[in-house]
């Protein structure tokens, strides 16, 4: 379990050593933006691209977007965003701070009442800052940043920064499909920033007012299309271990299930130990109403288990939206779907029509609905359906902080204790994979040798060069910084070509030629 971590400790080592700072600080800070340092930076980059080496570069089935923060603003209509993409607000009338109403309520262990869209507070609730029951009643608070485009202040100039980067794939799907080379099942991946003009933001970067995601969207076959093609559809119950690679039969459960455990074993290949990862699948009313499923992926904070990433199973809900918003038609075209449906006589085809309509207006959809799906089917075309693993890369990088902040009690030879506090980040995310230094600077021969070795090593990876006190400092230095190893360049150097390499967490050194370290670190990176 995750250890006790005091998260103002964490929070000054963050701002001593460079990884996070507060935005506009010189100004007295501004709430709920942060901003990241030359370690915080690095570290980022490396959790962004382990997640687009992951998600991307390793798959067949997997392409990439890059799109634009502002977009037109009809696409927040048709996602839903601009009507409901709000959180309860309330405010205490006599120290007129503002809160959200269902964080208020958890905290002091209430439930908030819901009426439908509307909210009310239960009894007992108090103002957390100055213990007042005198609370206004929740109202809903957009959290959308509005702004205007162009240079007219106008209501129909306005628009919105993005809440999320998912719903650019939607939008753009008709020009990926066509240009991609890919078939469904495939996958669109885009990471970006993000804005919620959050109510609260709070514990450190958790809930942070502008942030990055890492969201992919993986198009499937709707289920119907699968009974189809392969005659059954796999389940969860025909495969419950998901041996093996993804099959043609996989139904959206069975796909659903492969990416929680793809991004698990993610999360586990960048260090977060597995008994501080949890999934928290949403029941009844917790779930959107066009979601089938939806898991959280939680990580044991130090102030709570709370959400890394959020995996849904979103039906064709996002495509036919903007389907009917855009009035384009977002459906593919699937031979193999065409090919199967034709070998059909005109009775099973007969058949599967009335299993499938019944199966909808069961789920209280329109029959029309139900009919003009089957026909479209036969003719080889459907909406995609979409797994959504959308991940948080702040909150991702929080984690990674805490999960890495250790103090250590060393006691040299002659008894005497000292404190060390070590990052013991994996080597795949550190921000510098290795510090390079020269014993001593005052000789000129094994200084010009440290630094041909770091220019060398510098091509391949991050690396700091210092210089300054005490070799038993630097490696200090570079403890705190999270650095996994630490090469010194000295006297013997110049004799066999060997470096001491220091390895960070268990401070053992061994002597290795510059080979020998570039393969040892090139395998325990990744
Ligand atoms: P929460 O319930 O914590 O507000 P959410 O369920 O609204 O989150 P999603 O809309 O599913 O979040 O967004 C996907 C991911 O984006 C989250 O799992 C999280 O990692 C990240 N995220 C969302 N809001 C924020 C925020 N305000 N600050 C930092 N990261 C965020």
């Amino acid at each position: 379990m995750s250890k006790k971590l005091d998260m103002e400790i964490l929070a000054s080592l963050c701002k001593r050593r460079g990884f996070i700072f507060q935005s506009s600080e010189l100004y007295g800070g501004i709430n709920g933006f942060w901003d990241y340092g030359p370690l915080g930076c690095e570290l980022k980059r490396n959790i962004k691209d382990a997640w687009w080496k992951a998600v991307v570069r390793t798959r067949e089935d997997v392409v990439g977007l890059e799109a634009t923060i502002i977009m037109h603003p009809s696409i927040w209509k048709a996602s839903g965003h601009a009507d409901g993409f709000a959180d309860p607000m309330v405010d205490c009338k006599d120290c007129r701070k503002r809160f959200r109403a269902d964080q208020l309520c958890e905290d002091q262990g209430l439930e908030l009442i819901k009426n439908g869209a509307a909210f009310a507070l239960p009894e007992g609730a108090v103002c957390p800052a100055c213990g007042s029951k005198n609370l206004t009643e929740p109202r809903s608070f957009n959290l959308m940043f509005k702004t205007f485009v162009g240079p007219v202040e106008d209501e129909s100039n306005a628009a919105w920064l993005r809440p999320e980067t998912a719903q650019a794939i939607f939008a753009q799907f008709n020009n990926i499909f066509a240009t991609a080379r890919q078939k469904i099942p495939f996958g669109v991946a885009q990471m970006g920033k993000s804005f919620r003009n959050e109510i609260n933001p709070r514990n450190y970067t958790f809930r942070s007012r502008e942030f990055e995601q890492m969201e992919l969207e993986f198009f499937i076959r709707p289920d119907e299309a699968i009974e189809l093609i392969c005659g059954k559809v796999t389940t969860l119950a025909d495969n419950p271990d998901l041996a093996g690679e993804p099959q043609e039969s996989w139904g959206w459960e069975v796909w659903h299930r492969y990416w929680v455990e793809q991004r698990l074993s993610w999360y586990r290949a960048i260090g977060l130990p597995a008994g501080d990862l949890e999934q928290y699948w949403q029941v009844g009313d917790e779930l959107a109403h066009y979601a089938r499923a939806c898991v959280d992926i939680e990580y044991a904070f130090p102030f709570g288990v709370q959400e890394l990433e959020g995996i849904a199973a979103r039906s064709d809900f996002d495509l036919t939206q903007h389907q009917k918003h855009s009035g384009k038609q977002m459906d593919v075209f699937d031979e193999t779907l065409k090919q199967a449906a034709g070998k059909l006589d005109d009775a099973a085809r007969g058949a599967f029509s009335q299993r499938v309509v019944a199966d909808w207006t069961g789920r209280g959809k329109p029959e029309e609905e139900a009919r003009a799906f089957v026909a479209k089917l036969f003719d080889g075309k459907y909406v995609p359906h979409v797994i959504e693993p959308s991940a948080g890369t702040d909150r991702l990088a929080l984690a990674l902080l805490c999960n890495a902040y250790d103090e250590e009690t060393l006691t040299d030879d002659k008894g005497k204790t000292d404190m060390r506090t070590v990052m013991r980040f994996h080597p795949s995310i550190a921000p510098i994979k290795l510090g390079v230094f020269p014993l001593v600077k005052n000789k000129p021969e094994l200084y010009a040798k440290a630094r041909e070795i770091f220019a060398r090593l510098q091509r391949r990876w991050n690396c700091f060069w210092d210089e300054s006190g005490a070799i038993g400092r630097r490696y200090r230095r570079m403890d705190e910084a999270g650095t996994p190893w630490c090469a010194t360049v000295d006297f013997q150097t110049l004799e066999d070509g060997t470096v001491t390499l220091r390895d960070r967490d268990s401070m053992q050194q061994v002597r290795l030629t510059v080979l020998e370290l570039i393969d040892k670190l090139d395998s325990e990176i990744g």
